[in-house]
Protein backbone atom coordinates (compact mmCIF):
# COMPACT_ATOMS: atom_id res chain seq x y z
CA UNK A 1 0.00 0.00 0.00
CA UNK A 2 1.75 3.81 -0.96
CA UNK A 3 -0.24 6.22 -1.71
CA UNK A 4 2.30 8.75 -1.22
CA UNK A 5 1.97 12.93 -1.76
CA UNK A 6 5.74 13.50 -0.36
CA UNK A 7 9.10 14.56 -2.48
CA UNK A 8 12.12 12.82 -1.14
CA UNK A 9 14.38 15.23 1.18
CA UNK A 10 17.45 14.88 -1.42
CA UNK A 11 15.60 15.83 -4.49
CA UNK A 12 13.74 18.78 -2.41
CA UNK A 13 16.71 20.63 -2.45
CA UNK A 14 17.73 19.97 -6.31
CA UNK A 15 13.91 21.25 -6.79
CA UNK A 16 14.33 24.37 -4.78
CA UNK A 17 17.92 24.98 -6.26
CA UNK A 18 15.78 25.08 -9.37
CA UNK A 19 13.26 26.95 -8.29
CA UNK A 20 15.33 29.75 -7.21
CA UNK A 21 17.56 30.01 -10.68
CA UNK A 22 14.34 29.89 -13.01
CA UNK A 23 13.32 33.32 -11.22
CA UNK A 24 16.31 34.67 -10.52
CA UNK A 25 18.68 33.64 -13.25
CA UNK A 26 16.06 32.31 -16.42
CA UNK A 27 12.90 34.56 -15.68
CA UNK A 28 14.43 37.86 -16.94
CA UNK A 29 15.82 36.80 -20.17
CA UNK A 30 12.46 36.69 -21.63
CA UNK A 31 12.45 40.55 -21.43
CA UNK A 32 15.97 41.03 -23.36
CA UNK A 33 15.81 37.87 -25.91
CA UNK A 34 13.64 36.91 -28.73
CA UNK A 35 12.64 32.97 -29.51
CA UNK A 36 14.03 30.58 -27.61
CA UNK A 37 15.04 28.57 -30.44
CA UNK A 38 17.27 31.04 -31.93
CA UNK A 39 20.10 29.37 -30.78
CA UNK A 40 22.43 31.22 -33.00
CA UNK A 41 21.64 35.10 -31.88
CA UNK A 42 25.01 36.33 -30.23
CA UNK A 43 23.12 37.15 -27.32
CA UNK A 44 21.45 33.49 -26.74
CA UNK A 45 25.29 32.84 -26.35
CA UNK A 46 26.62 35.46 -24.56
CA UNK A 47 23.65 35.03 -22.23
CA UNK A 48 21.90 31.22 -22.00
CA UNK A 49 25.01 29.16 -23.16
CA UNK A 50 26.53 30.30 -19.50
CA UNK A 51 23.27 28.99 -17.85
CA UNK A 52 23.31 26.06 -19.78
CA UNK A 53 26.88 25.21 -18.30
CA UNK A 54 25.13 25.87 -14.79
CA UNK A 55 22.58 23.55 -15.62
CA UNK A 56 25.19 20.54 -16.84
CA UNK A 57 27.57 20.95 -14.02
CA UNK A 58 24.32 21.02 -11.54
CA UNK A 59 23.57 17.61 -13.49
CA UNK A 60 20.41 18.66 -13.95
CA UNK A 61 20.75 18.83 -18.26
CA UNK A 62 18.13 16.83 -20.13
CA UNK A 63 16.17 15.41 -17.42
CA UNK A 64 13.75 14.23 -19.74
CA UNK A 65 16.43 11.41 -20.63
CA UNK A 66 17.79 8.23 -19.47
CA UNK A 67 21.21 7.92 -18.61
CA UNK A 68 21.77 6.00 -22.21
CA UNK A 69 21.63 9.13 -23.63
CA UNK A 70 23.05 11.52 -21.13
CA UNK A 71 20.16 12.93 -18.94
CA UNK A 72 19.52 11.32 -15.23
CA UNK A 73 17.13 8.97 -15.52
CA UNK A 74 14.72 10.90 -13.33
CA UNK A 75 11.38 9.07 -14.91
CA UNK A 76 8.19 11.31 -15.32
CA UNK A 77 7.05 11.88 -12.17
CA UNK A 78 10.50 13.63 -10.87
CA UNK A 79 11.08 15.11 -14.39
CA UNK A 80 7.06 16.62 -13.28
CA UNK A 81 8.11 17.85 -10.44
CA UNK A 82 11.27 19.64 -12.53
CA UNK A 83 8.70 20.59 -15.07
CA UNK A 84 6.27 22.29 -13.66
CA UNK A 85 8.65 24.95 -12.32
CA UNK A 86 10.63 25.25 -15.78
CA UNK A 87 7.02 26.28 -16.80
CA UNK A 88 7.50 29.58 -15.51
CA UNK A 89 9.91 30.96 -17.66
CA UNK A 90 9.96 31.13 -21.52
CA UNK A 91 13.39 29.92 -21.74
CA UNK A 92 13.71 27.43 -18.95
CA UNK A 93 12.66 24.61 -21.25
CA UNK A 94 15.75 25.60 -23.51
CA UNK A 95 18.44 26.12 -20.77
CA UNK A 96 17.43 22.53 -18.88
CA UNK A 97 18.07 21.18 -22.50
CA UNK A 98 14.19 19.61 -22.63
CA UNK A 99 12.43 21.76 -24.60
CA UNK A 100 10.05 20.70 -27.35
CA UNK A 101 10.04 20.17 -30.19
CA UNK A 102 13.75 18.76 -30.06
CA UNK A 103 13.04 16.52 -26.79
CA UNK A 104 10.50 14.91 -28.57
CA UNK A 105 12.52 14.47 -32.13
CA UNK A 106 15.42 13.24 -30.17
CA UNK A 107 13.12 10.14 -28.78
CA UNK A 108 12.26 9.50 -32.10
CA UNK A 109 16.14 9.77 -33.38
CA UNK A 110 16.92 7.59 -30.05
CA UNK A 111 14.60 4.97 -30.92
CA UNK A 112 14.20 4.87 -35.00
CA UNK A 113 17.21 6.70 -35.93
CA UNK A 114 20.59 4.37 -37.22
CA UNK A 115 23.97 4.91 -35.82
CA UNK A 116 24.99 7.08 -38.57
CA UNK A 117 21.81 9.51 -37.98
CA UNK A 118 22.30 9.63 -34.31
CA UNK A 119 26.09 10.91 -35.25
CA UNK A 120 24.84 13.13 -37.38
CA UNK A 121 21.43 14.65 -36.07
CA UNK A 122 20.72 13.46 -32.59
CA UNK A 123 24.51 14.15 -30.52
CA UNK A 124 23.98 17.68 -32.04
CA UNK A 125 20.71 17.78 -31.24
CA UNK A 126 21.02 16.62 -27.44
CA UNK A 127 24.06 19.37 -26.50
CA UNK A 128 21.78 22.40 -28.10
CA UNK A 129 24.34 23.21 -30.32
CA UNK A 130 21.23 22.57 -33.72
CA UNK A 131 17.45 22.73 -32.73
CA UNK A 132 15.07 20.71 -35.23
CA UNK A 133 11.63 21.25 -36.53
CA UNK A 134 8.97 18.57 -36.99
CA UNK A 135 6.38 19.33 -39.93
CA UNK A 136 3.50 16.99 -40.10
CA UNK A 137 0.55 19.50 -40.50
CA UNK A 138 -0.76 20.71 -43.68
CA UNK A 139 -2.36 24.00 -44.64
CA UNK A 140 -5.35 22.38 -45.51
CA UNK A 141 -5.57 20.28 -42.45
CA UNK A 142 -3.65 19.17 -39.37
CA UNK A 143 -6.72 17.31 -37.10
CA UNK A 144 -7.22 14.85 -40.05
CA UNK A 145 -4.15 13.46 -41.34
CA UNK A 146 -6.13 11.96 -44.27
CA UNK A 147 -6.70 15.15 -45.91
CA UNK A 148 -2.44 15.16 -46.08
CA UNK A 149 -0.47 14.96 -49.50
CA UNK A 150 2.60 15.95 -49.30
CA UNK A 151 4.15 12.46 -50.65
CA UNK A 152 7.37 10.83 -51.14
CA UNK A 153 8.04 9.05 -54.35
CA UNK A 154 11.39 6.62 -54.89
CA UNK A 155 13.81 7.14 -57.25
CA UNK A 156 16.12 4.49 -57.55
CA UNK A 157 17.73 4.77 -54.82
CA UNK A 158 16.43 7.79 -53.61
CA UNK A 159 13.45 9.42 -52.38
CA UNK A 160 11.72 12.78 -53.77
CA UNK A 161 9.48 14.59 -51.41
CA UNK A 162 6.76 17.10 -52.56
CA UNK A 163 4.49 19.17 -51.40
CA UNK A 164 3.90 21.80 -48.27
CA UNK A 165 3.52 21.65 -44.61
CA UNK A 166 1.97 24.16 -42.32
CA UNK A 167 2.99 25.44 -38.79
CA UNK A 168 6.62 23.83 -38.74
CA UNK A 169 7.44 25.41 -35.58
CA UNK A 170 11.17 26.87 -35.48
CA UNK A 171 12.03 25.99 -38.87
CA UNK A 172 13.70 29.05 -39.63
CA UNK A 173 16.29 28.22 -36.81
CA UNK A 174 16.10 24.16 -37.58
CA UNK A 175 19.45 22.35 -39.38
CA UNK A 176 16.83 19.54 -40.20
CA UNK A 177 12.98 18.70 -40.28
CA UNK A 178 11.36 15.23 -39.33
CA UNK A 179 9.17 15.28 -42.47
CA UNK A 180 6.00 13.15 -42.61
CA UNK A 181 5.05 12.24 -46.41
CA UNK A 182 2.64 9.54 -48.14
CA UNK A 183 4.10 6.70 -49.38
CA UNK A 184 1.14 4.52 -50.41
CA UNK A 185 -1.67 6.17 -52.00
CA UNK A 186 -3.42 2.72 -51.72
CA UNK A 187 -3.62 1.79 -48.55
CA UNK A 188 -5.35 4.29 -45.43
CA UNK A 189 -2.73 7.29 -44.06
CA UNK A 190 -1.80 5.64 -40.67
CA UNK A 191 -0.26 3.11 -43.08
CA UNK A 192 0.89 4.72 -45.94
CA UNK A 193 3.03 7.58 -44.56
CA UNK A 194 6.87 7.21 -44.01
CA UNK A 195 9.11 9.52 -41.96
CA UNK A 196 12.01 10.90 -43.19
CA UNK A 197 14.74 13.54 -41.87
CA UNK A 198 15.16 16.32 -44.48
CA UNK A 199 18.47 18.86 -43.53
CA UNK A 200 16.94 22.25 -43.89
CA UNK A 201 19.68 22.90 -46.62
CA UNK A 202 18.35 20.75 -48.83
CA UNK A 203 17.69 21.70 -52.85
CA UNK A 204 13.90 22.36 -53.30
CA UNK A 205 12.85 23.19 -49.46
CA UNK A 206 11.74 26.40 -48.96
CA UNK A 207 10.12 28.62 -46.55
CA UNK A 208 7.23 30.09 -48.18
CA UNK A 209 6.76 32.55 -44.55
CA UNK A 210 6.96 32.50 -41.21
CA UNK A 211 4.00 32.95 -39.10
CA UNK A 212 3.77 34.38 -36.08
CA UNK A 213 1.54 34.25 -33.08
CA UNK A 214 -0.44 37.53 -31.75
CA UNK A 215 2.30 38.36 -28.82
CA UNK A 216 5.56 36.30 -29.78
CA UNK A 217 8.64 38.21 -30.25
CA UNK A 218 9.48 37.06 -33.61
CA UNK A 219 7.01 34.70 -36.68
CA UNK A 220 8.57 31.15 -35.56
CA UNK A 221 6.30 28.99 -37.31
CA UNK A 222 6.98 28.15 -40.98
CA UNK A 223 4.49 27.48 -44.02
CA UNK A 224 6.92 24.82 -45.81
CA UNK A 225 7.38 24.42 -49.23
CA UNK A 226 8.88 20.94 -50.22
CA UNK A 227 9.94 20.82 -54.42
CA UNK A 228 11.08 17.51 -55.10
CA UNK A 229 13.12 17.70 -52.09
CA UNK A 230 15.86 14.92 -52.93
CA UNK A 231 16.85 12.39 -49.54
CA UNK A 232 18.40 8.99 -49.69
CA UNK A 233 16.83 5.63 -48.36
CA UNK A 234 19.40 6.48 -45.57
CA UNK A 235 17.50 9.19 -44.79
CA UNK A 236 13.94 7.41 -43.87
CA UNK A 237 12.78 7.09 -39.69
CA UNK A 238 11.66 3.84 -39.16
CA UNK A 239 10.28 1.79 -41.92
CA UNK A 240 8.32 2.73 -45.10
CA UNK A 241 4.37 2.93 -43.67
CA UNK A 242 5.62 3.68 -40.08
CA UNK A 243 5.30 7.32 -39.66
CA UNK A 244 2.81 7.21 -37.22
CA UNK A 245 4.06 4.69 -35.38
CA UNK A 246 7.21 6.72 -35.44
CA UNK A 247 5.31 9.79 -34.11
CA UNK A 248 3.51 8.24 -31.70
CA UNK A 249 6.95 8.41 -29.69
CA UNK A 250 7.10 12.00 -29.59
CA UNK A 251 3.88 12.33 -29.32
CA UNK A 252 2.87 10.60 -25.86
CA UNK A 253 5.60 11.95 -23.75
CA UNK A 254 5.47 15.36 -25.49
CA UNK A 255 2.18 16.17 -24.55
CA UNK A 256 2.47 15.21 -21.25
CA UNK A 257 5.39 17.12 -20.47
CA UNK A 258 3.38 20.11 -22.20
CA UNK A 259 1.13 19.53 -19.38
CA UNK A 260 3.43 19.56 -16.67
CA UNK A 261 4.92 22.96 -17.89
CA UNK A 262 1.37 24.31 -17.63
CA UNK A 263 1.16 23.95 -14.03
CA UNK A 264 3.90 26.61 -13.83
CA UNK A 265 2.21 28.82 -16.25
CA UNK A 266 -0.88 28.62 -14.55
CA UNK A 267 0.76 28.72 -10.84
CA UNK A 268 2.21 32.06 -11.94
CA UNK A 269 -1.38 33.37 -13.03
CA UNK A 270 -2.41 32.32 -9.79
CA UNK A 271 0.45 33.85 -7.79
CA UNK A 272 -0.42 37.34 -9.73
CA UNK A 273 -4.39 37.20 -9.12
CA UNK A 274 -3.16 36.63 -5.18
CA UNK A 275 -1.28 39.73 -4.92
CA UNK A 276 -3.10 41.50 -7.07
CA UNK A 277 -6.47 40.94 -5.00
CA UNK A 278 -4.57 41.85 -1.73
CA UNK A 279 -2.63 45.19 -3.11
CA UNK A 280 -5.89 46.61 -5.07
CA UNK A 281 -8.47 48.44 -3.03
CA UNK A 282 -11.46 49.31 -4.28
CA UNK A 283 -15.02 50.61 -2.87
CA UNK A 284 -13.72 50.72 0.11
CA UNK A 285 -12.08 47.75 0.95
CA UNK A 286 -9.45 45.03 -0.56
CA UNK A 287 -10.40 43.12 -3.52
CA UNK A 288 -9.50 39.99 -1.45
CA UNK A 289 -12.00 41.25 0.58
CA UNK A 290 -14.84 40.46 -2.05
CA UNK A 291 -16.49 37.27 -2.09
CA UNK A 292 -16.87 36.94 -6.09
CA UNK A 293 -13.15 37.43 -5.85
CA UNK A 294 -12.54 35.35 -3.21
CA UNK A 295 -14.54 32.41 -5.57
CA UNK A 296 -12.19 33.23 -8.24
CA UNK A 297 -9.13 33.22 -6.18
CA UNK A 298 -10.56 29.59 -4.57
CA UNK A 299 -11.88 28.37 -7.98
CA UNK A 300 -8.48 28.91 -9.78
CA UNK A 301 -6.76 27.07 -6.76
CA UNK A 302 -9.21 24.10 -6.98
CA UNK A 303 -9.18 23.69 -10.38
CA UNK A 304 -5.05 23.94 -10.64
CA UNK A 305 -4.37 21.24 -7.86
CA UNK A 306 -6.88 19.11 -9.23
CA UNK A 307 -5.29 19.11 -12.29
CA UNK A 308 -1.70 19.04 -10.55
CA UNK A 309 -3.19 15.47 -9.52
CA UNK A 310 -3.98 14.13 -12.53
CA UNK A 311 -1.06 14.97 -14.44
CA UNK A 312 1.03 13.51 -11.79
CA UNK A 313 -0.66 10.36 -11.13
CA UNK A 314 -0.04 10.10 -15.06
CA UNK A 315 3.85 10.56 -14.77
CA UNK A 316 3.52 7.65 -12.03
CA UNK A 317 1.19 5.00 -13.91
CA UNK A 318 4.13 6.25 -17.26
CA UNK A 319 6.75 4.94 -14.82
CA UNK A 320 4.85 2.10 -13.09
CA UNK A 321 4.00 0.86 -17.09
CA UNK A 322 6.23 2.11 -19.15
CA UNK A 323 3.88 1.90 -22.17
CA UNK A 324 2.16 4.81 -23.26
CA UNK A 325 -0.40 2.96 -24.69
CA UNK A 326 -1.63 1.31 -21.71
CA UNK A 327 -1.92 5.45 -20.37
CA UNK A 328 -3.07 6.54 -23.69
CA UNK A 329 -6.83 7.33 -22.04
CA UNK A 330 -4.51 9.64 -19.14
CA UNK A 331 -2.20 11.35 -21.36
CA UNK A 332 -5.54 12.11 -23.34
CA UNK A 333 -7.10 13.64 -20.61
CA UNK A 334 -4.26 15.90 -19.13
CA UNK A 335 -4.09 16.89 -22.87
CA UNK A 336 -7.88 17.70 -22.97
CA UNK A 337 -7.74 19.20 -19.38
CA UNK A 338 -5.02 21.94 -19.21
CA UNK A 339 -5.93 24.57 -22.15
CA UNK A 340 -9.16 24.89 -20.02
CA UNK A 341 -6.99 25.03 -16.78
CA UNK A 342 -4.45 27.70 -17.99
CA UNK A 343 -6.91 29.95 -20.11
CA UNK A 344 -9.77 29.66 -16.90
CA UNK A 345 -7.34 30.74 -14.21
CA UNK A 346 -5.44 33.14 -16.80
CA UNK A 347 -8.87 34.80 -17.57
CA UNK A 348 -9.84 35.38 -14.05
CA UNK A 349 -5.96 36.80 -13.22
CA UNK A 350 -6.73 39.43 -16.32
CA UNK A 351 -10.37 40.52 -14.67
CA UNK A 352 -9.55 40.79 -11.60
CA UNK A 353 -5.99 43.00 -12.88
CA UNK A 354 -8.92 45.51 -14.71
CA UNK A 355 -7.86 47.38 -17.26
CA UNK A 356 -4.15 47.21 -16.80
CA UNK A 357 -5.32 43.79 -17.05
CA UNK A 358 -5.94 43.99 -20.74
CA UNK A 359 -3.02 45.82 -21.71
CA UNK A 360 0.19 44.86 -23.19
CA UNK A 361 2.04 45.47 -19.52
CA UNK A 362 0.46 42.29 -17.98
CA UNK A 363 1.22 39.05 -19.35
CA UNK A 364 -2.69 37.38 -19.33
CA UNK A 365 -3.32 37.96 -22.80
CA UNK A 366 -0.67 36.21 -23.72
CA UNK A 367 -1.36 33.22 -21.26
CA UNK A 368 -4.98 32.83 -22.59
CA UNK A 369 -3.57 32.91 -26.22
CA UNK A 370 -1.73 30.12 -25.27
CA UNK A 371 -4.20 28.21 -23.61
CA UNK A 372 -5.60 27.82 -27.60
CA UNK A 373 -2.68 27.25 -28.79
CA UNK A 374 -1.99 23.89 -26.19
CA UNK A 375 -5.39 22.95 -27.41
CA UNK A 376 -4.24 22.67 -30.78
CA UNK A 377 -0.99 21.90 -30.70
CA UNK A 378 -0.47 18.15 -30.26
CA UNK A 379 -3.71 16.98 -31.90
CA UNK A 380 -6.92 19.59 -31.02
CA UNK A 381 -8.70 19.12 -27.67
CA UNK A 382 -11.78 17.45 -29.48
CA UNK A 383 -9.84 14.43 -30.62
CA UNK A 384 -8.34 13.59 -26.86
CA UNK A 385 -11.77 14.13 -25.72
CA UNK A 386 -12.81 11.55 -28.17
CA UNK A 387 -10.06 9.07 -27.68
CA UNK A 388 -10.69 9.48 -23.72
CA UNK A 389 -14.11 8.55 -24.26
CA UNK A 390 -13.17 5.21 -26.43
CA UNK A 391 -10.81 4.19 -23.75
CA UNK A 392 -13.39 4.56 -20.82
CA UNK A 393 -16.54 3.05 -23.18
CA UNK A 394 -14.20 -0.10 -23.35
CA UNK A 395 -15.00 -1.20 -19.78
CA UNK A 396 -18.64 -1.02 -20.21
CA UNK A 397 -21.09 -3.55 -22.09
CA UNK A 398 -24.52 -2.42 -23.25
CA UNK A 399 -27.64 -3.67 -21.73
CA UNK A 400 -28.96 -6.74 -23.18
CA UNK A 401 -33.25 -6.44 -22.19
CA UNK A 402 -35.34 -3.37 -22.61
CA UNK A 403 -34.50 -1.45 -19.46
CA UNK A 404 -31.08 -0.62 -18.06
CA UNK A 405 -29.22 -2.63 -15.76
CA UNK A 406 -29.68 -0.04 -12.74
CA UNK A 407 -33.44 0.14 -13.44
CA UNK A 408 -34.48 0.62 -10.16
CA UNK A 409 -37.98 -1.80 -10.58
CA UNK A 410 -35.96 -4.52 -12.33
CA UNK A 411 -33.01 -4.23 -9.42
CA UNK A 412 -35.95 -4.45 -6.72
CA UNK A 413 -36.90 -7.31 -7.90
CA UNK A 414 -33.69 -8.97 -8.10
CA UNK A 415 -33.21 -7.81 -4.25
CA UNK A 416 -36.32 -9.04 -3.64
CA UNK A 417 -35.25 -12.58 -4.89
CA UNK A 418 -32.02 -12.43 -3.04
CA UNK A 419 -33.24 -11.84 0.47
CA UNK A 420 -36.82 -14.10 -0.37
CA UNK A 421 -35.76 -16.75 2.77
CA UNK A 422 -35.50 -13.27 5.22
CA UNK A 423 -38.08 -11.47 3.91
CA UNK A 424 -40.29 -14.69 4.23
CA UNK A 425 -39.35 -15.17 7.73
CA UNK A 426 -39.80 -11.42 8.99
CA UNK A 427 -43.80 -12.12 7.72
CA UNK A 428 -44.42 -15.34 9.24
CA UNK A 429 -43.29 -14.23 12.32
CA UNK A 430 -45.46 -11.14 12.18
CA UNK A 431 -42.67 -9.24 13.50
CA UNK A 432 -43.08 -5.32 13.05
CA UNK A 433 -39.59 -3.37 11.50
C1 LIG B 1 1.58 26.86 -31.31
C2 LIG B 1 1.43 25.75 -32.30
C3 LIG B 1 2.56 25.05 -32.70
C4 LIG B 1 2.43 24.03 -33.63
N1 LIG B 1 3.57 23.39 -34.04
C5 LIG B 1 3.48 22.43 -34.99
C6 LIG B 1 4.67 21.79 -35.47
O1 LIG B 1 5.79 22.09 -35.05
N2 LIG B 1 4.54 20.85 -36.45
C7 LIG B 1 3.32 20.49 -36.94
O2 LIG B 1 3.29 19.61 -37.79
N3 LIG B 1 2.18 21.08 -36.50
C8 LIG B 1 2.23 22.04 -35.56
N4 LIG B 1 1.08 22.69 -35.12
C9 LIG B 1 -0.18 22.39 -35.77
C10 LIG B 1 -1.15 21.57 -34.92
O3 LIG B 1 -0.75 20.24 -34.87
C11 LIG B 1 -2.52 21.77 -35.58
O4 LIG B 1 -2.91 23.11 -35.31
C12 LIG B 1 -3.58 20.82 -35.08
O5 LIG B 1 -3.32 19.49 -35.49
C13 LIG B 1 -4.97 21.25 -35.61
O6 LIG B 1 -4.94 21.36 -37.00
P1 LIG B 1 -5.45 22.70 -37.71
O7 LIG B 1 -4.76 23.85 -37.09
O8 LIG B 1 -5.29 22.51 -39.16
O9 LIG B 1 -6.97 22.80 -37.32
P2 LIG B 1 -8.14 22.01 -38.03
O10 LIG B 1 -7.74 20.59 -38.21
O11 LIG B 1 -8.58 22.78 -39.22
O12 LIG B 1 -9.25 22.11 -36.92
C14 LIG B 1 -10.16 23.22 -36.88
C15 LIG B 1 -10.99 23.18 -35.61
O13 LIG B 1 -11.70 21.96 -35.54
C16 LIG B 1 -11.54 21.40 -34.26
N5 LIG B 1 -11.71 19.95 -34.37
C17 LIG B 1 -10.80 19.05 -34.76
N6 LIG B 1 -11.33 17.81 -34.71
C18 LIG B 1 -12.61 17.95 -34.27
C19 LIG B 1 -13.69 17.04 -33.99
N7 LIG B 1 -13.52 15.72 -34.15
N8 LIG B 1 -14.85 17.55 -33.53
C20 LIG B 1 -15.02 18.90 -33.36
N9 LIG B 1 -14.03 19.79 -33.61
C21 LIG B 1 -12.86 19.31 -34.05
C22 LIG B 1 -10.15 21.85 -33.84
O14 LIG B 1 -9.97 21.86 -32.41
C23 LIG B 1 -10.14 23.26 -34.33
O15 LIG B 1 -10.80 24.08 -33.40
C24 LIG B 1 1.16 23.70 -34.18
C25 LIG B 1 0.03 24.40 -33.75
C26 LIG B 1 0.16 25.43 -32.84
C27 LIG B 1 -1.07 26.19 -32.45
Amino acid sequence: MSWDFETDPDFQTELDWIDRFVREEVEPLEHVLGSPWNIHDPLFKQLVRPLQAQVRARKLWACHLGPELGGPGYGQVRLALINEILGRALFAPIVFGCHAPDSGNGEILAHYGSEEQKRKYLEPLLDNEIVSCFAMTEPQGGADPSVFTTDAVRDGNDWLISGEKWFGSNARYAAFFIVMAVTDKSVSVHKGTTMFIVPANASGVSIVRNVGIADDPEATHAYLRFDKVRVSSSDLLGEPGEAFVVAQVRLGGGRVHHAMRVIGQAQRALDALCERALSRTTQGGLLAEKQMVQEKIADSWIELEQFRLLVMRTAWRIDKYQDYLRVRKDIAAVKAAMPKVLHDIAARALHVHGSIGVSEEMPFAGYILRSFQMGLADGPTEVHKVTVAKQILRDYQPSDSLFPSYHRPTAAALAREKYADALATLEQSGEQR
